[in-house]
């Protein structure tokens, strides 16, 4: 059954106000892996209180003696990394070999702020008038309420709360009910790391009622927010009413173009990297391919081909390339975008059911699957799928193809696949998009800006980009 788990407040494992708890799901067997205290905005305004009261000291520390803490806990991650991973998988159902590079990235992430909190460099500017002196500080935003989705619970977590603790901020963090237990290990070993009372705070709990403190809380400064678009707008109209900071990762909706000249076997790869990894449950998954006419056949062979070697099933065992979907509702949205596509003269050339029997009655499992004959009308080309399904359109022209890929409000990632050296930097400069991946269908590191244009949101994380969404510029002027 699992045991039961508390949240982390003030330096402090506790219960929630309400006395309520939550029961944690395999998505890969329906079997209850363990429970978690769930809260409310009570036990996130205990946790603000906290993080509000630790940010004086844990702000003026030496940017050194922070790095020490990020150091210590990136290193106790990477030696729990297959502990860290079987919990993922257990709640979520990602294969253990994706778990664990998850929590390789967790711990790349806290290094890497390690190393960038010792970097936040201010500026002197010339002044115009010889009796002043211009100076720029760069400061810690204050609180951070983070809010973040089940599909990297662990690697997601360090993305917001290695930088903010870098800058010098102090941190709430509210987990997706789905995978709180891979943030709990996560927060014993920040408590094992050391971190002063405060400074890291977990809430987990109704996200209404949790979000609704984070906005209202002046004592709260900024939201750091990795999920749906709809949510998304939620908080940033509810933040706007104190002018509060947001970050936002939110959905895509990502096209991948083969052109022909393509090496169409790295394409294969890299489509099935950017599609089927974490079982297409990924903001930066490919939702629209797009494949010249010349190479469509031999590139669907090829995709089918690969689609027939690769092993659906319970993340958990060494052979499984693809897991469940995270719960049944995100099945059934699975489902109804193929009975959408098919209904509007889709045709499943590959997959396309839910799989029942034998190892996969309990748990929440679709097909591989490949549409061809896709029109821009069908829901799949126009919502995030967040599933296992490639739907194929043909195309012939190079300005057409770019008017389709950009024909949507997100704008995160877009993959390319050629190898005219002319066509890269067309390609790079035309998608709108804030990731491109040219001949790469797995583009994320630590060091590189994330993030989307348009609804898919506002700021970067990764690398130094990922530091200033936690420091404020400050503006002073020295009279003398
Ligand atoms: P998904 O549909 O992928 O689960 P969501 O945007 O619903 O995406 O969830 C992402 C995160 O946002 C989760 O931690 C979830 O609990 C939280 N969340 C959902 N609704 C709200 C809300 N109204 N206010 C604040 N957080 C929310």
């Amino acid at each position: 059954m699992g045991e039961y788990k508390q949240m982390y407040i003030n330096g402090e494992w506790v219960s929630a106000e309400s006395g309520e708890t939550i029961q944690i799901v395999n998505p890969a067997t329906g079997e209850v892996v363990g429970s978690a205290a769930f809260g409310d905005d009570r036990d996130a305004k205990k946790a603000i209180e906290a993080a509000h009261e630790a940010f004086g000291s844990w702000s003026r520390l030496t940017a050194r003696e922070r790095s020490k803490y990020l150091y210590t806990l990136s290193e106790l991650v990477k030696k729990s990394r297959d502990e860290l991973a079987g919990i993922i998988s257990a709640e979520m159902g990602k294969p253990l070999g994706e778990a664990k590079g998850e929590v390789l990235g967790a711990a790349d992430n806290f290094v890497w702020y390690a190393e960038e909190a010792k970097r936040v460099y201010g500026e002197t500017i010339p002044s115009s008038v010889p009796n002043k002196r211009i100076m720029v500080l760069r400061q810690p935003v204050g609180v951070v309420g983070a809010i973040t989705p089940w599909n990297f619970p662990v690697n997601m977590v360090a993305r917001k709360i290695a930088p903010a603790l870098a800058a010098g901020c102090t941190v709430v963090l509210k987990p997706a009910e789905a995978t709180p237990l891979s943030a709990i290990r996560l927060f014993e070993l920040i408590e094992q790391a050391g971190f002063p009372k405060g400074v890291v705070n977990l809430v987990i709990g109704k996200p209404e009622l949790i979000g609704q403190e984070f906005i209202e809380n002046p004592k709260l400064s900024k939201i750091g927010f990795t999920g749906s678009t709809r949510v998304g707008k939620l908080l940033m109209e509810g933040a706007a009413k104190q002018v509060k900071r947001v970050s936002m990762e939110l959905g895509g909706h990502a096209p991948f173009i083969v052109f022909p000249d393509a090496d169409l076997d790295a394409a294969v790869k890299g489509l099935f990297e950017s599609k089927f990894r974490n079982s297409g449950q990924m903001c930066i998954c490919t939702n629209r391919l797009y494949v010249h006419e010349d190479v469509a056949d031999a590139f669907t062979e090829k995709l089918v081909e690969r689609l027939k070697r690769a092993k659906v099933g319970d993340g958990r065992l060494k052979e499984t390339e693809i897991g469940p979907l995270v719960n049944e509702r995100a099945l059934n949205k699975v489902l109804e975008h193929i009975a959408d596509a098919k209904e509007k003269g889709g045709q499943v050339v590959y997959g396309g059911s839910r799989l029942t029997e034998g190892e996969y009655a309990n748990g929440f499992y679709c097909e591989p699957t490949v549409i061809t004959g896709v029109t821009e009308a069908m829901k799949i080309s126009q919502e995030e799928t967040f599933g296992p399904v490639v739907p194929l359109v043909r195309f012939t022209d190079e300005a057409e193809v770019v008017r389709q890929a950009n024909n949507t409000r997100y704008g995160l990632a877009a993959y390319v696949y050629t190898r005219d050296n002319q066509r890269c930097f067309r390609m790079a400069e035309q998608l709108e998009y804030g990731i491109v991946g040219i001949n790469d269908g797995a583009p994320t590191q630590t060091q590189a800006p994330f993030g989307g244009f348009k609804e898919s949101g506002i700021g970067r994380e990764g690398g130094r980009y990922g530091m200033d969404e936690y420091l404020e510029t400050k503006f002073v002027s020295f009279g003398i």
